[in-house]
């Protein structure tokens, strides 16, 4: 299945986790993929990847919180392949506090990362994908984009921040045939979610209580949230755009 032959898709935060597996999927369907990290040595890991499956990519080391960086960026994967066909904004970083317990500066950082580095990545990538009257973006949010999960004040802002930045982008770029839908990932194996199993007193019960809190009993694989990523970008959701999908194990069904 080669359905992104023809498409270059850059992917934020493609060093590792969810961006990680979405890079590997979209190149396996013939992407050549743009894999975007704060972090380079991750980037390339992931471009190792891709090659070792015969597929084709660049690594971009850019911070999404910094404009020019992401210009940056953005420019040197046009400048490569041509075109910006799909953009996941798939970036961000986790933060545990109450409102209390978090300072401006956190307040500030978890905001730039989370929600601002979607603004700066889709603004400069919207002007090539209005040029050729379609694209598609992809943003990442999470079950915390919908519900409040205890202790985690701006993630959660963040987050719900993700979904009405999708909505209203969908409007806006809708009349330029470009799609724009986020996903909502319930809790997935990736580095950001061992590290925070990490800091439990006991990792083995607090595993457990999560995963039994998605009715499936269990967490989602990143290749699970990939193939929703995937899904979204495609020709397949052609009529779809300013969708919220939960990807959650039926976290939010309940
Ligand atoms: P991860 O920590 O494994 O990977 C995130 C990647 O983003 C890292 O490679 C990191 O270097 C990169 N990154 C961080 N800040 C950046 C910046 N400023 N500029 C560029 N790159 C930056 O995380 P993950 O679990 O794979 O999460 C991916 C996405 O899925 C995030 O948007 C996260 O909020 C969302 N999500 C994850 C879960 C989960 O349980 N893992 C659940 C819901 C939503």
């Amino acid at each position: 299945m080669r359905m992104f032959e023809h498409d270059v898709v850059l992917v934020t935060g493609a060093g590792s986790g969810i961006g990680q597996a979405a890079a590997l999927l979209f190149a396996e369907r013939g992407a050549r993929v743009g894999v975007l990290d704060r972090d380079a040595s991750c980037a390339t890991k992931t471009i190792e990847m891709i090659q070792r499956g015969n597929g084709w990519g660049m690594a971009v080391q850019a911070d999404v919180t910094r404009g020019d960086e992401a210009a940056e960026a953005v420019g040197a994967v046009l400048e490569r392949f041509g075109s910006i066909d799909v953009l996941v904004n798939n970036a961000a970083i986790e933060f545990s506090a109450d409102v209390i317990n978090t300072s401006e500066e956190e307040w500030d950082w978890v905001i730039a990362v989370n929600l601002k580095g979607a603004y700066l990545m889709s603004k400069e990538v919207l002007p090539a994908m209005k040029k050729k009257k379609s694209g598609s973006i992809v943003n990442g949010s999470s079950i915390s984009g919908l519900l409040g999960w205890p202790n985690s004040a701006v993630y959660c802002a963040s987050k719900g921040g993700i979904i009405q930045l999708t909505r209203q982008m969908a409007v806006d770029y809708a009349p330029y045939n470009i799609r724009v839908n986020c996903v909502c990932p319930g809790t997935t194996r990736t580095p950001m979610i061992e590290r925070l199993f990490d800091m439990e007193e006991d990792r083995e019960q607090a595993m457990r209580k999560i995963s039994t809190m998605h009715p499936l009993g269990r967490f989602a694989r990143p290749a699970e949230i990939a193939e929703a990523l995937c899904f979204l970008a495609s020709d397949d959701a052609s009529f779809i755009t300013g969708a919220v999908l939960p990807v959650d194990g039926g976290y939010t069904a309940k």
